[in-house]
């Protein structure tokens, strides 16, 4: 039997080594799944509500342990995986309070004997292969609707938040999920694409632009629904209007909140000439004031870089946009020794001819780019393959509409950034993806609205 080593990667040291899936396992595991999911589907929307009722309960209960575990295995500072639990309780009390709305029948049509009638039928059973960087949200935006709404769920949690994947799973368990509905597999991409080659009515996926290709290609011949939330290279404009200070603090924190590692943290910012260099100052003081260190301590900022392979991303990228002209202005070095380790790192003097300003960094670095007007600030936003999230800073909302209605963004933000809300559909366009989570939308994705046509004889 395979085995996957999960390690802290603040000290490098191997945490656990867990017993994997093989092909074989998979293959089992979704057979039983799939025989399980009538039964679910078939019991009162109630009986599964409560379920997820007493999951909230169980999170809330185990929130420390869980926070530590999170930590362990992602190296995200232990307050950001307290924050991210509390953030998953009203995510969880918006599905509860809407699910059952989000997939009512619905007549919309009853005229001379004829009625039309829309019911949604679970998918049946989902597939879901999630990201490591904020496992609870992207791993609970797909299992708890597709649970509520009647499917079963093939969960593959990334192989560096295994052991957070596993504790959902546990706790959906004792909440009274059965085993055979709520079905978590362990390994690495290997496993996922074994998942892939598996009879599944869904496939939800969140990671990068590479694998969400790779996914498509697999099922794209089975016309299997596939949703893909990716990556993005999310810009923010900050026009002349805005108080500097203000809009450095807030974008400071969006860009490097999780150690730089959201789909959407901030990843470019353009500012207007007029207040370039008063916002880059209180930029750099705002990152300059991020602590980092040991994950666990209550008042690190920066945290690890959860995989290794990511810091010769980060170094390529420095390096290159300093080769090519731009001024670092703090940080832009890779800590040598135990664990992954990358200062906060700002650079000025940026262009799009440096890949720091196309590609996705998810990581701890920054550029900041001065732009003439909004006109200018648009054309770069939109430069780009990606199109997750976009903000804007101004005290003007009208001028803050007429240029985000024209950026393509699945989200976009006024005065604020990082922001995701469980009311709003999470959606990425171009390179970040298809498909959407959260919102009712996002509830009734996870459904098949069949069309019944009804004469009364
Ligand atoms: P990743 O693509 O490396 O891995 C994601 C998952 O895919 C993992 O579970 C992995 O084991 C699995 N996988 C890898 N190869 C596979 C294959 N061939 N077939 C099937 N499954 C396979 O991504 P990651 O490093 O875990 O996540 C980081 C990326 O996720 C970033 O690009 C980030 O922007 C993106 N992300 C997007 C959102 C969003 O909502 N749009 C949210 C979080 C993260």
């Amino acid at each position: 039997m395979s085995t996957l080593n999960i390690h802290n990667p603040a000290t490098g040291e191997l945490v656990i080594a867990l017993p994997a899936d093989d092909a074989a396992a998979v293959a089992a595991k979704a057979k039983i799944a799939r025989a399980a999911q009538p039964a679910w589907a078939a019991r009162p929307f109630a009986e599964r509500k409560a379920c997820i009722e007493r999951f909230r309960a169980g999170v809330t209960r185990d929130l420390e342990p869980l926070a530590a575990t999170m930590t362990r295995e992602t190296g995200k500072p232990i307050k950001m995986s307290r924050n991210e639990l509390n953030g998953l309780l009203p995510r969880i009390d918006f599905f509860l309070a809407e699910a059952e709305a989000a997939i009512a029948a619905e007549t919309v049509f009853d005229e001379g004997g004829m009625r039309e009638q829309i019911q949604h039928e679970p998918l049946g059973l989902v597939a879901n292969i999630s990201a490591w960087n904020y496992p609870w949200f992207v791993g609970c935006n797909v299992i708890l609707p597709a649970l509520l709404t009647g499917n079963a769920v093939l969960y593959k949690p990334s192989e560096y938040a295994t052991l957070t994947g596993l504790e959902i799973a546990r706790l959906l368990h004792e909440a009274g999920v059965p085993r055979d509905v709520m079905v978590c597999l362990v390994g690495g991409g290997e496993v996922g694409a074994a998942l892939l080659e598996q009879k599944v009515d869904g496939v939800f996926f969140t990671g990068s632009h590479a694998t969400g290709q790779r996914i498509a290609q697999a099922v794209g011949q089975r016309f299997v629904k596939v949703q893909l939330e990716l990556g993005g290279k999310d810009p923010t404009y900050v026009a002349e209007d805005a108080d500097p200070k203000a809009a450095a603090e807030s974008l400071a924190d969006g860009a490097m909140y999780n150690t730089g590692q959201s789909c959407c943290s901030v990843e470019r910012i353009y500012v207007h000439e007029k207040i370039h260099d008063d916002f880059v100052d209180a930029f750099v003081d705002a990152v300059k004031g991020m602590r980092m260190g040991d994950p666990m301590r209550e008042d690190t900022y920066i945290g690890a870089i959860t995989r290794a392979p990511q810091l010769d991303v980060l170094e390529a990228q420095v390096d290159d946009a300093i080769a090519n002209g731009a001024a670092l202005l703090v940080g832009g070095e890779r800590r040598i020794g135990d664990g992954n380790w990358f200062d906060a790192t700002v650079l000025v003097n940026v262009n799009h001819d440096m890949e720091i300003m196309r590609e996705e960094s998810f990581g701890p670095v920054i550029g900041i780019q001065k732009v003439r007007d909004d006109e200018e600030a648009v054309h770069w936003m939109n430069d780009t393959r990606y199109g997750l999230t976009a903000g804007v800073y101004t005290k003007d909302e009208d001028r803050a509409r007429r240029i985000l209605s024209r950026v393509h963004a699945g989200s976009v933000y006024w005065n604020c950034c990082d922001r995701v809300s469980p009311r709003l559909p999470w959606s990425g366009v171009g390179d970040s993806g298809v498909g959407l989570t959260l919102s009712k939308y996002g509830i009734q994705a996870f459904t098949r609205p069949k069309a019944w046509h009804l004469r009364r004889p």
